[in-house]
């Protein structure tokens, strides 16, 4: 299995998934030309694409998902509550996904986690491959849950949401609402919880942790990896930062 980033952040986030010659998108929140022009970035060619799952329906997660399943004839997975939010109930593509409930798409098992976050019903996802390689993928949560801990247990690479400081959100520009509701335990997970949460997942098998969602107003890379450069016992050089603009490099379990 290898997997790559092709863009996160809050204007978009896809993570492509490849095992043999299939591949898997977890989220499309961009456009389908945008997501296209990524695609060969990486080198893949887009009749490969299997199906993509949906973590939830806002906007940088699911803005591009029916395009482009419609353009290329796939399914789109997601939970009743994203379906009913983004009003795919009737759409003949949408696969209905529940919590906990493993969903086997080409030679991937795909296992949805539910987390706390401000949408209807958003689930993240574990991907397992037939050789019992894990990667999870964990994204816009507003709190760590005894489930999620256990959910993550025993993967071979994470990739987590760092997506803010809280002292830069709490001088940064958004109004208070705003803040309350990132901050919040239905929000998004800042770098401290991020570390707190690696730290909790961390076994001698964990190869790779990539840190995304990582907010342009109110975060600074460079916190980001010095909150996670002690937990990961690298130099804060090291850490692996996704890009809101760019694909990210290969990765291969
Ligand atoms: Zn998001
Ligand atoms: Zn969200």
């Amino acid at each position: 299995m290898r997997y790559t980033s092709l863009g996160s952040g809050s204007r978009g986030n896809a993570t492509l998934v490849v095992e043999q010659d299939k591949a898997l998108l977890i989220d499309c929140g961009f456009s389908r030309k945008v997501l296209f022009s990524r695609l060969e970035m990486a080198g893949l060619d887009v009749r490969q694409l299997d199906g993509i799952f949906v973590t939830h329906e806002h906007g940088d997660h699911a803005r591009g998902v029916v395009s482009v399943c419609e353009a290329l004839n796939i399914p789109f997975y997601a939970s009743f509550g994203t379906a009913r939010a983004m009003q795919w109930l009737e759409h003949p593509l949408w696969r209905c996904i529940a919590s906990d409930e493993v969903v086997s798409a080409g030679a991937l098992a795909v296992m949805p986690v539910v987390v706390p976050h401000d949408a209807e019903e958003p689930l993240q996802f574990v991907v397992e491959n037939a050789a019992g390689s894990r990667l999870g993928v964990l994204s816009d949560l507003g709190s760590l849950t005894a489930h999620i801990v256990s959910a993550y247990q025993g993967c071979h690479a994470l990739q987590l949401e760092a997506n803010h400081d809280p002292d830069m959100l709490r001088s940064g520009p958004y109004p208070p609402s705003l803040q309350a509701r990132v901050a919040g335990n239905f929000g998004h997970l800042s770098n401290q919880q991020c570390a707190e949460l690696i730290y909790r997942l961390q076994w001698d098998g964990l190869r790779y942790v990539t840190a995304g969602h990582i907010s342009e107003k109110n975060n600074a890379r460079a916190l980001v990896s010095q909150a996670l450069c002690g937990v990961l016992g690298c130099a804060p050089g090291d850490v692996r930062l996704l890009e809101q603009d760019q694909i990210s490099d290969w990765l291969q379990l």
